[in-house]
Parts: C-alpha cells; sequence; structure tokens
C-alpha cells in the first residue's frame, strides 16, 4: 500500500500534484509512451518520479505494481515499484540524484513479459471465481481477498465449507472451458448504483466497495465485477488455467490458488515430462502408468509378505537347532534369542513349534526393530516343573519400562527400549533358572 511503500514526506508532495492520466484504462497493451517530467522528489536513496501520463501500472486491488525503465535520451533507469499517491501515480527509482529534472521528456517502458503475466492472472482471477460460483451453484460470492502475482495467484472468498478435490476439478475444467470459447472482456465506467441495479448479487460487491464512479469488468455471460486492475482483451489470452490448491484461511473464507498463461503451460509440461520419464521406466505407454504402478505397489507388499514368511521359517528351523544345543537344566530345556525384525506374531510361531516339538522347552524371543517386543512360552512338562511365562514376562517388562503379560502357556511384553532387549532377556533367563532351581530342591 501506497503508505508503507512511499514515504510521508514524498507523499505530501505528491499530493499537491494534479492527477496522473492513467494510460493503461484506455489501453493496457500500451508498454511505451513519451510522457513529460512533473516532479521528481528526491529522498534518501531514491528517486519519487511523477509524470504527466503513464501506462506504468501501480500497486492496487491485489495486483503488483509495474517495474519497467525511464528513458532520458540514451540513458534508461531502472523503475523498481509504482505506486498510488491519490490519484497521483509514483515511480520509484534507485538513486539518480539531480538527474531527473521537472519539463524533461523521457520515455516510459513498461516490462511487458511481466505485466502482460499480471493481466493474465488478473483475468484468470475473474474467470476462477466466476466457475467456483458456477460449479458450487452459488448466486451470491463474496471476494474477501485476492493476490495477484506473475506466477501464483489466489483469490479468498466468502463460503464456508472446503472445496473438494472434485470440485476443484469442476472448476479447473470450466475454466478452461471459459478460456477457450474466447469471451471478450469488456470495461465500462458507471456509478455503482447503476452497476447495482444491471448486476445485482452478482457484482460480488462487499461493504467497503465505494460509491460513485466505478469501473465494470464483465466477461460475458460468465463475470462482472467492480475492479481497476489491467484485463486482457478476451479469455483465451489466459490459455491454460490450472488450480493449485485451497485452503481454509478462517471460518467461512476458503484461499483458492491458481496460475494463468505461460506458468500453467509450465506446470502441465513438466508434469507431462514425468509422466513420459514414468512410463519409459515402467515401459508402458503414460496411459498404463496407473494399472502398472497399482500391479508393482501389490506385487511388492506380496513380496514382503514372502520375504516375512521366510524370515520366520528360518528362524523356527534355527530355533530347533537351538533347541539341540539348548542349556539343560534338568530335564528342561531353555532357548533364549534375540531376533531383530521378526514381527511379534512371528516369534509366537516359532515359540509354539518349539514347545509343541519338546513339552520340556521353555522359549524367549526378543525382537529389536524398532520396538522392543518379548515373547515366552512353556511346553506342557515345563508348566508342570513350575514356569508361569505370564508372570515372568510380566515383572521383568515392568523392570525394563514396558508392559507385558498372558497365560503361564504363553505371553507377550511391548513397549522396552530396544536397546535394553538383551538385558531383559538376561534378566528373564535368570527368573526362570530361578523357578527350576526352587522347584528342584
Ligand atoms: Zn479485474
Amino acid at each position: 500500500m501506497a503508505e508503507s511503500v512511499v514515504p510521508e514526506v514524498v507523499v505530501q508532495e505528491a499530493q499537491k500534484l494534479p492527477r496522473t492520466k492513467p494510460l493503461y484504462y484506455d489501453d493496457p497493451y500500451q508498454a511505451r509512451f513519451k510522457s513529460n517530467v512533473l516532479r521528481a522528489i528526491e529522498f534518501k536513496t531514491k528517486t519519487y518520479l511523477v509524470l504527466k501520463e503513464t501506462c506504468f501500472f501501480p500497486e492496487g486491488g491485489g495486483q503488483p505494481g509495474d517495474k519497467g525503465s525511464i528513458i532520458l535520451g540514451t540513458q534508461r533507469f531502472k523503475v523498481s515499484d509504482v505506486q498510488s499517491v491519490g490519484e497521483v501515480t509514483v515511480h520509484v527509482l534507485d538513486g539518480l540524484k539531480g538527474v531527473l529534472t521537472e519539463g524533461q521528456n523521457v520515455e516510459e517502458e513498461v516490462d511487458w513479459v511481466r505485466r502482460y503475466a499480471h493481466m493474465k492472472q488478473h483475468t484468470g482471477s475473474h474467470i476462477v471465481f466466476s466457475s467456483i460460483r458456477q460449479v458450487l451453484g452459488l448466486r451470491k460470492l463474496q471476494y474477501m481477498g485476492v493476490q495477484l502475482g506473475s506466477d501464483i495467484s489466489h483469490i479468498d472468498i466468502s463460503y464456508g465449507e472446503a472445496i473438494d478435490s472434485e470440485q476443484t476439478h469442476e472448476i479447473e475444467k470450466l475454466a478452461n472451458q471459459i478460456c477457450m470459447k474466447n469471451i471478450p472482456v469488456r470495461i465500462s465506467w458507471s456509478t455503482r448504483e447503476e452497476a447495482e441495479r444491471l448486476y445485482g448479487d452478482r457484482l460480488g460487491i462487499t461493504d467497503v466497495t465505494p460509491y460513485g464512479n466505478v469501473r465494470v469488468v464483465e466477461v460475458e455471460d460468465c463475470d462482472v465485477a467492480l475492479c481497476c486492475g489491467t484485463h486482457v482483451k478476451s479469455t483465451a489470452e489466459c490459455t491454460p488455467i490450472k488450480m493449485l490448491g485451497r485452503e481454509r484461511l478462517q471460518k467461512g473464507v476458503e484461499r483458492v490458488e491458481f496460475t494463468a498463461g505461460q506458468e500453467a503451460y509450465a506446470i502441465y509440461d513438466k508434469s507431462m515430462s514425468m509422466l513420459e520419464q514414468m512410463a519409459k521406466l515402467l515401459q508402458v505407454p503414460t496411459s498404463e502408468i496407473y494399472r502398472k504402478t497399482s500391479a508393482l505397489i501389490s506385487e511388492r507388499a506380496a513380496l514382503q509378505d514372502g520375504i516375512r514368511d521366510l524370515k520366520i521359517r528360518l528362524a523356527e528351523s534355527e530355533a530347533l537347532e537351538m533347541l539341540k544345543k539348548a542349556e539343560a537344566i534338568g530335564e528342561f530345556k531353555i532357548v533364549v534369542k534375540l531376533l531383530p525384525s521378526l514381527p511379534v506374531d512371528g516369534l509366537k510361531r516359532i515359540a509354539s513349534t518349539i514347545t509343541r516339538s519338546d513339552s520340556c522347552a521353555i522359549v524367549m524371543l526378543a525382537s529389536g526393530d524398532g520396538k522392543g517386543f518379548l515373547v515366552g512360552a512353556a511346553g506342557e512338562m515345563a508348566l508342570k516343573g513350575g514356569i508361569d511365562m505370564g508372570r515372568i514376562l510380566k515383572e521383568v517388562a515392568e523392570r525394563f519400562g514396558g508392559r507385558g503379560g498372558g497365560a503361564t502357556k504363553i505371553a507377550q511384553a511391548g513397549g522396552i527400549p530396544t536397546e535394553r532387549m538383551q538385558r531383559a532377556l538376561d534378566e528373564g533367563l535368570q527368573r526362570i533358572n530361578e523357578v527350576l532351581r526352587q522347584k528342584s530342591k
């Protein structure tokens, strides 16, 4: 806004000057013009230049101020920003002490690529707004804010629900249809009262819309708004339009992001290149990418299941081998082992296999991958020998910061930090030994 960008001392000087003639209203496509210096106000490191007329658009209505050059003879000076002070347009230039003076003839040159991008984004905002209203089936919708950029823009609308992805897709489709219809954008001057009488709710005006003279921008049979920005002549120039996202700003206000023209094309182009690369990688046509990727994901899941099953089988056979060499206390055989990366149901399966294979077996297994857990099982004879796996695992888990329990025959514990798993196993083994020795006395 002018107050925050233009220093107060410059504002006071500029306010004394006559209104700058805005050429961008008569012809927004005019990027060069010969003008005359009305004042060059120097302040600190900048020169604030006021011309008799200008084709530079000053920041306003969510559209950024133009950039470009002021040409004096063979010299060219960069315009870094353009702001309004009332009806006076101020061109901001760096330095230039004593270079620009009243009465000099200069040439203005707007950075046309940037301005034209703003014109497309701006007209695009009208098209997107109209498409939102049509897709959501709303007769009345209000602008709550708009910010245009060269590459990405957003409009904030009065809407109490989240616009879902299906609706966003429909909005984008309709916006592009409007572009492709090559609809003229008509500009006229009226009063707010007259415009309201003609267009009613379609104007989307708010409490802050000024009374008196207003500029009516109409996209035939599609959108009409009161607007002071620069627009293209036809919707075709905004092609294509790409919706980029949405977010809820506050209750009842949705922000919708989009882009139009070259920037939107760049997104489609990048997406297509990515799809073509993926198709090449997957060795299928682009139309088959989804089917092929889904098949690969299912295949991967099946392979992972297979690998997990193989790991369990391998561990089972290793465990049975261990049983042969297991530590024996009297008639009992004890298998204690850390088996990282096996899931809890895998440990249970191994423990059951061992206790089924030998009724004197006592098993305690741990997995240390991610969340640490313990599984314990005891064969029929071991149970008769006084082993209660539920109690042993409960006590061990509580000692090492976890929780556990279960039946005397099979139990499990979890929540033990992985770095403490080996110590938990040692503790479990010691308790099993104590029970068996107590019993044998
Ligand atoms: Zn506009």
